[in-house]
């Protein structure tokens, strides 16, 4: 089961990297909401994807967002002393891919941007508690399109960490996503999730959540 899917809630605090894939979402709110609605090509229907590495050149341990000032922006606690529990982020947006900030044959899709723009030789983080368990966060369910490139299939730039969680592999990667879409999802469960399912009003759900101030969002994110 190299890759599975659930919802971020609290319903599903029990399955592996529910605890990362919370913090990378509120990386998310702390990397995207100082530009949201700034006109740097991220707005509220713009969907945010974070996956947590191990520490690359370029790519240093972060530690974890303990709050937002509306002046300074993101404020982030010390990076943690062991190294086992240090990774680093890597981001992807929708709305910047669609905008060719990112690779423009991943545009549009979030998770993809992410993991495309992971450092060569960059390897997927699995925390301690989790071991060969990686986890990737992303605000929408991902589409039928992302799912099988998740899985290896083609779409143009190749995902590179495919060999490591095909059938087989030696990492499972846990797709964590927050809102359904499309809005089929909530009549017919995503192939291959495990867990809980809560319908969150998909899209609009988002859109009402980006319309929030960051701190707003991380209030709102430190509940799911
Ligand atoms: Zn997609």
């Amino acid at each position: 089961m190299p890759v599975v899917y659930r919802q971020l809630s609290p319903a599903n605090a029990h399955l592996p990297t529910y605890s990362l894939a919370k913090e990378l979402a509120q990386q998310c709110v702390a990397q995207f909401g100082a530009v949201r609605h700034t006109q740097a090509g991220v707005g509220s229907d713009s969907c945010c994807a974070a996956v947590a590495i191990t520490p690359i050149d370029g790519h240093g341990a972060v530690g974890p967002v303990v709050g937002y000032d509306e002046q300074q922006g993101p404020v982030l606690g010390p990076v943690p002393a062991a190294a086992a529990q240090q990774y680093a982020v890597v981001f992807g947006n929708s709305q910047m891919a669609a905008g060719l900030v990112q690779n423009p044959v991943v545009g549009g899709h979030a998770e993809r941007a992410a993991l495309t723009v992971a450092p060569l030789g960059a390897a997927l983080y699995s925390p301690p508690a989790a071991p060969a368990q990686a986890a990737l966060f992303v605000e929408l369910t991902p589409c039928i399109n992302c799912q099988n490139w998740l899985a290896g299939a083609g779409g143009g730039v190749p995902n590179p960490f495919a060999a490591a969680i095909a059938p087989g592999g030696p990492v499972t990667l846990n797709v964590w996503w927050r809102w359904d879409y499309p809005d089929a999802v909530q009549a017919t469960p995503l192939a291959g999730a495990h867990g809980v399912f809560m319908p969150l009003n998909g899209v609009v759900g988002m859109g009402t959540f980006h319309g929030g101030t960051p701190l707003n969002q991380l209030v709102d994110t430190s509940s799911w």
